[in-house]
């Protein structure tokens, strides 16, 4: 880095050398923070970090707010403190690129999706950290799918909600209880501009309810080539109360909730009208947004006069749905004063009965004490649905098999497509540049080819175990700064905060556990023999740390009890240097966790983990999961590529399963996790444990990709989809 005194005299010639003006370079650095595309590509993340590294942390990464702190003048200075110029001139021009081709993947196997794009409805997206619109496990999933389109090049446009004060952050008090707290973002730091109509002004939806209208406006939000949309109901013809309709995610009562994804569904197919843009396939991502087949029906009728049987039969043709629930209770439900109060004005124009209507979210349509389920209306409004994993599928249609009665269970039209992780976003750069010199030179564009990753068996061992081992180390340090910073805002003593500062061990086998904390997903059970675990965490020869992370649900008081319990084990001297808990598990946190540990614990109930996707993420970068065999890990481990808990049993009572789950959990941990761990060669590596990273990377990367999962959702969903009616599925 040059030093400051010498940067005026060199700061003119620079410029000139590349043709340009203090405001060029400031006006490619902005155009850069204002599609999400920077997030997945290191070396734009590391021009912005090295602009201010300590304000790039402060302000969560986000580009745009690391900007409005620089006058052009002040970035143009810096870039020549550090020879920024060419770099920054060569991000902006790989943008340019990125942006004007069309990979040829899309070409080849989705142009026929053209001008007819795909819609994708979801209720939260997670592109990145520093756009608050996700909660976890599906806001990241849709976003990981966007970004997956976006390099594929299939032609999609997204749709969801802009909520300005997005989903909670997390604290613990000094008795490890979890706080919620809602900020508002400042939509002036975010990548979004107004969505404008083809009159060229902002556009605006409407939706009249029984008892007043909804007004919403739309942002648009670039993440790479995918256009994401996104209505946001805080506009000044609303009533105050609506105009806070959404603000947050997962906020409010099921009133709150029915009006959100009114607007998402139904508001959302109203935007792409007006944006002028005609879909070919809708894709439902949850049932959450399942009221836009019921708008889209309605523009069909009205378009060309077609009859709302004919309409319906034709929407469904053009959608596919995904389903993310195993457990009946994790689906919204309406009663019919909620449905007749918001869809009423539409009901009106479909020329349906109330009762027509409340049947196509039931079960039994004639049964009246059902209440409407959006998963129910998903399902008969698609021509088909898909669950995200082979063991949800089998799950699925067996939870839903009273819908098609006179069908056997694998004549039910719920297929899975297993989910997958945008490699990119994944992938620690560390990593990336390691295989960049092992790996065929064009890789990154190949990642879903299973032939590019057998070459990690070509990387030195040595080499592998090293960057880990660095990942590993930057873990750690992340983890001590937060809980430090953690104890200093519980108003801890000064030696706490500094004791902070000193837990963890980067040569200690390392386990980390981080998710919703749902009660199914069992976060204590690693806790269950706690003597046990004290021994086994201080083990002179093979010692164990853990670390955590991971929210409740502000109504799960359960899930609150579960973070307490663990959060204080830090008062235990057994466990003090040993666990740690993060607070405010986030994109950013999730990715230092799965980059740095050495193994990603997860234990669910099986078979309650839809997919999962964490774990996914951690293979990339050599960690191995221990695992129940539920959802994705059920498919993908194959007895040498991580570790399985048990051998996918589950009993009727859940005590009895948790029991065997958690002897099966030490066990595996005692005989297989830490001896190949500890077992280290004459030259100090764990041999057999880098095979098995390696048996991990090469046979389960590309496989659970996003790449691979994006093409599979248009070679089975989105192609039969666009052809419509000639294609052979029946309405249900
Ligand atoms: C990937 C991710 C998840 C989903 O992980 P699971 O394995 O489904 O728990 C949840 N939250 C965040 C922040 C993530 O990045």
């Amino acid at each position: 880095m040059s030093s400051v005194e010498t940067a005026p005299e060199r700061a003119p010639q620079r410029p000139a050398a590349f043709g340009l003006t203090a405001e060029t370079l400031y006006d490619k650095c902005v155009a850069l923070a204002r599609n999400l595309w920077w997030s997945w590509h290191a070396e734009v993340i590391n021009l912005f970090r090295d602009l201010d590294p300590i304000r790039w942390r402060q302000l969560d990464h986000n580009p745009i707010a690391l900007l409005s702190e620089f006058t052009p003048e002040r970035l143009e200075m810096r870039a020549s403190e550090l020879v920024l110029y060419s770099r920054i001139n060569q991000a902006y021009r790989r943008l340019k690129e990125y942006l004007t081709e069309t990979p040829a993947w899309g070409r080849t196997h989705s142009g026929v999706l053209g001008s007819m794009p795909v819609a994708y409805f979801s209720l939260e997206f997670g592109v990145h950290e520093s756009v608050p619109i996700y909660s976890g496990g599906l806001g990241v999933l849709s976003g990981d799918h966007i970004k997956s389109a976006s390099g594929l090049g299939v032609p999609l446009v997204a749709v969801g909600l802009f909520y300005d004060q997005g989903y909670f952050k997390q604290h613990l008090d000094i008795n490890g209880w979890q706080s919620e707290e809602y900020l508002d973002t400042k939509v002036e730091n975010l990548p979004m501009e107004p969505a404008l109509g083809a009159d060229g002004k902002p556009i605006t939806v409407r939706i009249d309810t029984r008892t007043g209208k909804l007004l919403a406006k739309v942002w648009l939000m670039r993440v790479g080539r995918v256009r994401l949309y996104l209505l946001d109901c805080d506009v000044p013809g609303n009533s105050p109360e609506d105009r806070e309709l959404t603000a947050r995610l997962y906020g409010g009562d099921n009133r709150t909730r029915v009006r959100q994804e009114l607007v998402a569904g139904v508001g959302g197919i109203r935007a792409l009208r007006a944006l002028g843009i005609t879909p070919g396939v809708y894709h439902l991502n949850e049932g959450h947004s399942a009221f836009a087949t019921l708008e889209a029906i309605r523009m069909r009728m009205k378009d060309d006069g077609v009859s709302f049987d004919a309409a319906l039969r034709e929407v469904a043709q053009h959608t596919v749905f995904t389903t993310h629930t195993p457990v009946p209770a994790g689906h919204d439900r309406f009663d019919r004063n909620l449905i007749e109060e918001h869809l009423g004005p539409l009901r009106d124009e479909l020329g349906i009965s109330t009762e027509q209507l409340m049947g196509m979210g039931r079960v039994e349509p004639q049964n009246e004490h059902e209440t409407f389920c959006m998963t129910v209306l998903g399902l008969k409004l698609s021509r088909k649905a898909n669950a995200v994993s082979s063991l949800h599928g089998h799950v699925t249609r067996r939870m839903w098999a009273h819908l098609w009665p006179w069908r056997v269970e694998e004549e039910i039209p719920i297929g899975h497509i297993t989910n997958g992780v945008h490699i990119e976003s994944w992938l620690a750069w560390q990593m990336q540049q390691l295989y960049d010199r092992y790996f065929p030179a064009n890789w990154m564009r190949r990642m879903g080819e299973p032939d590019v990753w057998q070459t990690i068996f070509e990387i030195d061992p040595g080499e592998l175990w090293e960057t880990h081992y660095a990942l590993k180390n930057l873990l750690l340090a992340f983890v001590r700064r937060r809980v430090s910073r953690q104890c200093r805002r519980r108003g801890e003593s000064d030696e706490a905060v500094e004791a902070a500062r000193n837990i963890l061990d980067p040569n200690i086998l390392t386990i980390g556990f981080a998710r919703r904390f749902a009660t199914y997903k069992r976060a204590t059970m690693i806790l269950g023999d706690l003597d046990r675990l004290a021994a086994m965490v201080n083990d002179p020869q093979r010692p164990l740390q853990i670390i955590f992370a991971g929210k409740a649900h502000p109504a799960d008081e359960p899930g609150k009890q579960l973070i307490q319990r663990i959060a204080n084990l830090r008062h235990d001297p057994r466990f003090a240097n040993r666990i740690a808990f993060v607070e405010d598990y986030d994109i950013n946190v999730c990715r230092h966790l799965i980059q740095g540990v050495d193994v990603w614990l997860n234990n669910p109930r099986r078979p309650l983990e839809a997919s999962g996707t964490s774990g996914q993420k951690a293979v990339l970068n050599g960690a191995l999961n221990l695992s129940v065999l539920d959802g994705w890990w059920a498919e993908a481990y194959d007895g040498a590529n991580g570790f399985a808990i048990g051998k996918g049993a589950s009993h009727v009572d859940d005590r009895v399963t948790d029991a065997r789950d958690s002897a099966d959990l030490y066990r595996t941990l005692c005989e297989e996790v830490i001896p190949l761990y500890y077992d280290h060669d004459v030259d100090g590596l764990p041999r057999n444990w880098i095979k098995r990273m390696m048996n991990s990377i090469s046979s389960l990367a590309w496989r659970f990709s996003a790449a691979r999962m994006v093409a599979d959702y248009v070679r089975h969903t989105y192609l039969p989809a666009s052809g419509g009616l000639s294609c052979d599925m029946s309405v249900k």
